[in-house]
């Protein structure tokens, strides 16, 4: 899941990204709000972190910019006030929910997990695929009830198809979802980590096309039921 935290406070925004990536969320960050929106409008973000007082755009205008464009992601207000008028304004401008400075981490990554739940379809809290379990709020990947040892990257393609489980994903869209613009790499690496996720998958009991390449668009999970 591809997260772009707007915070003007670099030592904020480092210690917050770092503990994203920690849960597997792939960060970008944006140091102003002006550079937020840009960020916004290039790459497909799953959440918004986005802190009220920032240089050039603030967090309440950049909401109502985003959500008069169409843009329908959660947008969680990192507000440094803990006063009614700040939360109200946010939520009014469009924010899904908001969290008072200075935050408690443990909360704010529940709350993070409970606004990526809600999409057209509620999420439970543990995705399933047959007998593939990925639990978000631990990072564990199970295959008939035995833990599953794969890399970082590749928990985020599974879970990336576990949430659209009914999508077909090419490189290049996976690439834009799951890899930070900061990093860009070939769309061979997305093959090089579907072959190896592939290859675990098998060891662990699963077909052989439990990500089956569907010819000249992408790959989608199997469905067999
Ligand atoms: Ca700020």
């Amino acid at each position: 899941m591809k997260i772009l935290l707007i915070e003007d406070e670099y030592r904020i925004a480092e210690a917050l990204a770092e503990a994203l990536r920690d849960q597997h969320y792939i960060v970008d960050i944006a140091h102003d709000g002006q550079v937020g929106w840009d960020f916004a409008k290039a790459f497909p973000y799953d959440l918004i972190l986005l802190d009220l007082m920032l240089p050039k755009l603030d967090g309440i205008t950049l909401c109502q910019q985003l959500r008069r464009q169409g843009y329908a992601m959660p947008i969680l207000m990192l507000t440094a006030k803990d006063t009614s008028t700040d939360k109200v304004m946010g939520l009014d401008a469009g924010a899904d929910d908001y969290v008072v400075k200075p935050f408690d981490l443990q909360e704010l990554m529940a709350r993070i997990r409970a606004l990526l739940r809600r999409g057209i379809a509620i999420l439970p809290p543990i995705l399933e695929w047959e007998n593939l379990r990925l639990d978000p709020s631990t990072c564990e990947v199970t295959y008939k009830g035995q833990q599953m040892h794969i890399t970082p990257k590749e928990y985020k393609i599974l879970e990336l198809f576990l949430r659209n489980s009914h999508q077909v994903f090419n490189r290049h869209e996976i690439l834009k979802h799951l890899w930070s613009f900061d990093e860009p790499p070939g769309e061979e690496t997305v093959k090089v980590h579907i072959r190896s996720l592939r290859q675990k998958l098998k060891v662990a009991g699963a077909n052989v096309d439990f990500i089956e390449t569907v010819y000249g668009l992408g790959y989608r999970l199997k469905q067999n039921f």
